[in-house]
């Protein structure tokens, strides 16, 4: 399951301005599959929206060259599976196609009715235009009370049907000359809807009315289709906050929203539809003030619920005993549930894009980027489903969000605590474990050894902050440093404790030459609070040295969940690791990362080391890009990975084998 969704970073390519309204920086909401791969072409989506005008569609957006050839070639729209069916060639789509008119026709017949009396006072012998007219059903019933009609529509078959009983034209008009255009399913197949609605209002009389029906994302929660109201056919999705804003940069006030009074009848479902009748007019935009994209929000977050609530509710996976002497209609049941639970467990329960950091908790500006959605499957931190890995543009550290509390770090310290001691009373031979220990932190000081140089003078100290069991102090000692120790795990503590001194809290003094940090950073909510302390515990000319798993050099050591998860709340890669140190007054030296050192390691590249100084605090300057090396491995990691497993391998979760053994137990009955 991890494989799958470490093949596929799209939140890396996310969309840098709003295709609507030009504004920079909207906001990624959701990302889904897109298995059918139709116009977009994507693996993945993100489902965007802008903060300026409330736009929200599916990023990346297809070329004008991919959604024509879709709507107008051979291919696409008029070929979809439905219609493929029974067609070998044109005359038998157009059979196809027809066998639907009738009822169709019934279907406009309403809301014709419904419509017109709306429009108010109409000029004789007035002018419709249908963008999209499909096969001219809805003209139909216009033409019968003696409305000029003219259609537009790309697909070739059903605009020739259309064509023998309405005006059909290939591009809308330039004059003004209908009262009435509708737009019914269209905006949300666009890529450049504004452009479509200014055309549409330039061809609208002063006054004229526009007509507009979309799947709707504000009732979501009510019809539950998100797959329909956004998708890589479906690449915009409307709110009325959304569409209403739309309209008005093209010139179209929006008077009303359809909904009572018969409008959801004959529809696909309460609230699946979200219906505008507009007016060309004099317009300014809506000024609501607030959040335009409060309403997507809102209707994401309900659905997240209605959906949890929907699994909490289903049947468990496994097949009940016996389901064979079950009722069909019984086994139709589970058979649902399953397949429910299968789809829930391939898409994210929660909607973690939804609840972005307001600010970064190293530098604390706020700009920052989410680079990736994460699961947390053991959620041994922070009890959520989903972790969106984010980078400040600032300083360039990278974090899972949400950060952990500071309650819930202290409570899974203490539980960790309690499995060292399980493991160590597990361990055959403690001493053996040690030594291994102790030799590798003996070569590390060994390597260090030039970069100490000058520290301290006589009786050098040094801090292990984390010192665990007391493996690095000992190596220290050795050497003749005067060691002290502190570390929150009261079994690791009182084992350091034998050997060393051990501190509950940092001296707010000058005290150490030397301060170690080895494979703590990482686990800090506030990292840069801590090195801050440690910075007023340091004596002059005094040396830091950290030690973390390496986000920058993740395409060659590929472990991912080892450089960020729920444990590993913070992700390093040196230019963060520099920003973070200079945050809190240490100068960072060269990374070490010479040979020696990588023969440490179990593989290339895991393990950032640094040495720093201390010296003053340095706020990253702006204009530089300290994110850029942490994105570039995140892209070599998911280019290695795509490589490793082979384009278009969908890999199979385990989940998969299990499902399809019980559905073919079960169809057997
Ligand atoms: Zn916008
Ligand atoms: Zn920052």
């Amino acid at each position: 399951m991890a494989d799958a969704e470490n093949t596929s970073f799209p939140l890396l390519e996310a969309a840098a301005t709003c295709p609507v309204c030009g504004a920079g920086r909207p906001q990624p909401l959701h990302v889904y599959p897109n298995p059918k791969r139709r116009i977009a072409r994507a693996e993945r989506l993100i489902l965007t929206g802008c903060p300026a005008c409330g736009a929200a569609w599916s990023h990346p957006l297809p070329s004008a060259a991919e959604v024509d050839a879709w709507y107008a070639g051979a291919e696409g729209w008029e070929q979809r599976p439905g219609l493929r069916a029974q067609a070998d060639g044109g005359d038998q789509a157009e059979a196809k196609l027809l066998r639907k008119l009738d009822a169709k026709r019934a279907t406009r017949e309403r809301e014709t009715e419904l419509l017109l009396p709306l429009l108010g006072d109409l000029r004789s012998s007035p002018r419709v235009l249908d963008f999209g007219c499909g096969i001219g059903a809805w003209l139909d019933s216009f033409a019968a009370r003696g409305w000029a009609t003219t259609g537009i529509e790309p697909g070739p078959t059903a605009r020739a049907i259309t064509a023998r009983r309405h005006r059909a034209l290939d591009a809308i008009p330039h004059e003004p000359e209908f009262d009435l255009v509708v737009v019914q399913h269209v905006f949300e197949h666009l890529r450049d809807p504004l452009a479509a609605a200014r055309a549409l209002a330039t061809a609208t009389r002063p006054g004229g009315w526009v007509f507009v029906s979309v799947p709707s994302l504000d009732r979501l929660p009510v019809h539950g289709k998100l797959g329909y109201a956004a998708s890589g056919v479906h690449l915009f999705t409307y709110t009325a906050e959304g569409m209403t804003r739309m309209l008005a940069l093209a010139g179209l006030r929006v008077t009303e929203r359809l909904e009572d009074g018969g409008w959801e009848e004959g529809s696909q479902g309460p609230g699946v539809h979200l219906k505008l009748l507009a007016r060309r007019d004099e317009v300014t935009l809506p000024v609501t003030g607030g959040d335009p994209l409060e309403p997507a929000r809102s209707a994401l977050e309900a659905w997240g619920r209605v959906r949890l609530a929907a699994l909490e509710a289903a049947s468990p996976l496994v097949a009940p005993r016996g389901l064979a002497r079950l009722s069909r209609r019984r086994q139709a049941v589970h058979q649902s549930a399953l397949t429910k639970r299968k789809r829930a467990l391939r898409e994210p329960l929660d909607l973690p894009l939804l609840e972005p950091p307001t600010a970064c908790p190293c530098c604390a500006a706020g700009d920052m980027k989410p680079l990736h959605v994460l699961r947390n499957p053991h959620r041994r931190i922070a009890p959520v489903a989903h972790l969106v890995v984010t980078g400040c543009r600032r300083c360039g550290i990278v974090f899972a969000h949400p950060l952990p509390t500071p309650a819930q770090l202290d409570a899974f310290y203490a539980g960790e605590a309690q499995g060292w001691e399980d493991r160590l009373d597990e361990q055959d031979d403690q001493d053996a474990f040690m030594d291994r220990k102790h030799e590798r932190y003996r070569r590390e000081l060994e390597l260090l050894g030039h970069a100490l140089e000058g520290t301290g003078g006589t009786g050098r100290r040094v801090l292990d902050f984390g010192c665990g069991l007391g493996a690095w102090l000992d190596a220290l000692g050795e050497a003749g440093w005067e060691t002290e120790g502190l570390e929150p795990g009261a079994a690791q503590r009182a084992a350091t404790a034998q050997r060393h001194r051990v501190v509950d809290a940092v001296s707010g003094a000058p005290r150490y030459d030397l301060i170690v940090l080895n494979h703590v950073l990482e686990h800090l909510r506030d990292p840069v609070a801590t090195l801050r302390e440690l910075r007023a515990a340091a004596r002059p000319g005094a040396r830091l040295y950290a030690s973390s798993p390496n986000l920058g050099r993740l395409a060659e050591h590929g472990k991912l969940g080892y450089v960020v998860s729920g444990v590993h709340v913070m992700s390093f890669t040196a230019a963060g690791l520099r920003s973070v140190l200079g945050l809190a007054g240490w100068v960072a030296e060269g990374e070490l990362d010479d040979p020696g050192w990588e023969a440490l390691d179990a593989r290339p590249g895991m393990r950032l080391r640094m040495v720093a100084v201390a010296g003053d605090p340095v706020t990253p300057p702006a204009g530089e890009h300290p994110l850029e090396p942490a994105e570039n491995a995140l892209r070599g990691h998911a280019a290695a990975r795509s490589a490793a497993q082979g384009a278009g391998s969908s890999s199979t979760s385990s989940l998969r084998p299990r499902l399809r053994a019980f559905i073919s137990e079960s169809s057997r009955r």
